[in-house]
């Protein structure tokens, strides 16, 4: 049993890198592995309905993850267990409280991070606008920009801002209900709700909160009685003057997917965009991370130049930032390495690479139609023709081995709903590859010109 969970959590980390981290969250991790036999992987699941939820929309995943860790498995079962103790958002709470007596904001939202506050958030031009937003929510009870809706790429400080309006007002009134979670998780509930026939309950329960944050909306689009539900709690929400934030990757008009009056309601508050870093931020967030870290762990042995090192080479985001730092003293800290400059472009090789690297799904895309002769508006378009299916299969597999893109967003990008298309795409293009020597070949000349 030791070695299979150690495939286990193997097989996990594979399927958190492809399916992103807020999947992953709501469905995979609460999985309990019980092993594997004559072919199948066995899962315990707290209901029925999430074990055919995973198994519609991860399987794939889960199999090629099973596959690549050398155990691989045809099918997966799933048995009915009691559900694990839901994790705590607040440090101190006693584990074995019952979740039925917990107040609705930690039984209903997912825990906040602590290091989400407004003090360890660095503001700079890109993103003022946006944090004079989420501080002025958090701080007036009013809402008088409602909804507040903050909207930009991945990695640039959505959820930190969201959490940071929570705990504010969690501190400033704590008799009032804040719910901050996921789209997803407002998806599951509400299908569960359906599920146990309980839909009344969970209005109630939604519409008896102050303040609800939901994070990445972008993931509703599509489901339609999802999407109405959404609605009309939003709407009573609004109409009896609670606050709501909301966060997505793009603004509200370009959400294809979201019906007209959701667009159209989730416009009519505060829509304040997350530009992508300049320099100058970055430089202030990695100074800032430092500070803290030797605050609290000690003096780091850092050359000058390290830092300005980073801030200048890797552009993408906040996050592959924090992650560089953090490697860079961790290997101080655990193995006594100084940190200067060498040493910072040996160990970060892979990141700085990635960075180097920026081929974008838009240019993907551009490529892929220009080399079909179509027009990118038919690539991205849903029509099935194999003269089109064909060419949006091989955008998306270039895109997944081009860019550090997770498949959500890949899919997002395609006007996909579900992200196993694009999963789909990718197990094709490399099946087809090996058959096809002509398709093999428009793809290496279409890598060679999108990398050179
Ligand atoms: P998003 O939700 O937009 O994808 P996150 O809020 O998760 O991004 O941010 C990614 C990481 O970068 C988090 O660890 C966050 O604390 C950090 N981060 C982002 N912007 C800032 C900032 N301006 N100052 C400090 N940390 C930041
Ligand atoms: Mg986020």
């Amino acid at each position: 049993m030791g070695v299979e969970s150690d495939v286990w959590s193997e097989v996990r980390e594979k399927v958190r890198e492809s399916i992103g981290r807020d999947s992953y969250v709501t469905w995979i991790e609460p999985l309990t592995f019980l092993g594997v036999e004559t072919g199948t992987a066995r899962f315990g699941v707290p209901t029925t309905f999430f074990g055919n939820w995973v198994n519609r929309n991860y399987r794939e995943v889960i199999l090629k993850g099973m596959r690549n860790a050398g155990k691989p498995v045809d099918r997966l079962s799933f048995d009915l267990v009691r559900p694990a103790q839901p994790r705590r958002g607040q440090p101190g709470q006693s584990p074995t409280s019952d979740p039925e007596s917990l107040p609705d904001q930690d039984r209903l939202g997912a825990p906040l991070n602590p290091r989400y506050r407004f003090e360890q958030f660095v503001v700079g031009k890109p993103n003022e606008l946006a944090y004079a937003a989420a501080r002025r929510v958090a701080e007036s009870p009013d809402a008088q920009f409602n909804p507040l809706f903050l909207y930009g790429g991945s990695g640039l400080g959505k959820t930190h801002l969201m959490h940071a309006i929570a705990w504010m007002r969690r501190e400033r009134e704590p008799d009032k209900q804040v719910i901050y979670l996921s789209a997803e998780q407002f998806m599951y509930r509400f299908v569960r709700a359906l599920r146990f026939r309980d839909t009344i309950g969970f209005k109630q329960l939604f519409r008896s909160v102050d303040v609800l944050m939901v994070d990445d909306v972008q993931f509703i689009g599509g489901k339609e009685s999802t999407q109405e539900e959404f609605f009309h709690t939003f709407n009573a929400l609004v109409d009896q003057g609670k606050q709501i934030v909301i966060s997505g990757d793009r603004s509200p008009g370009e959400m294809e997917s979201l019906e007209e009056r959701i667009r159209s309601r989730l416009q009519s508050g505060l829509m304040v965009d997350l530009h992508p870093t300049t320099y100058e931020l970055r430089l202030g967030i990695l100074q800032s991370k430092l500070d803290s870290y030797q605050a609290e762990h000690g003096p780091i042995d850092i050359a000058p130049g390290v830092l300005e090192f980073l801030a200048h080479r890797i552009t993408t985001n906040v996050r592959e930032l924090e992650g560089a730092l953090n490697r860079l003293t961790a290997l101080f800290t655990l193995v006594g390495r100084r940190i200067n400059l060498e040493m910072a472009t040996e160990n970060l090789a892979d990141i700085l690479r990635s960075c180097d690297r920026k081929v974008t799904i838009d240019e993907i895309i551009r490529k892929v139609a220009e080399h079909y002769n179509l027009r990118t508006n038919d690539l991205l378009s849903a029509r099935r023709t194999r003269s089109l299916a064909r060419p949006r299969q091989i955008g998306m597999y270039l895109a997944k081995q081009l860019t550090p893109k997770s498949l959500p967003e890949i899919a997002r990008r395609f006007n996909k709903k579900d992200h196993t298309t694009v999963i789909y795409a990718v197990n094709r293009i490399d099946e087809l590859r090996q058959t096809d020597s002509q398709l093999a070949d428009d793809i290496e000349l279409l890598r060679r010109m999108l990398e050179g």
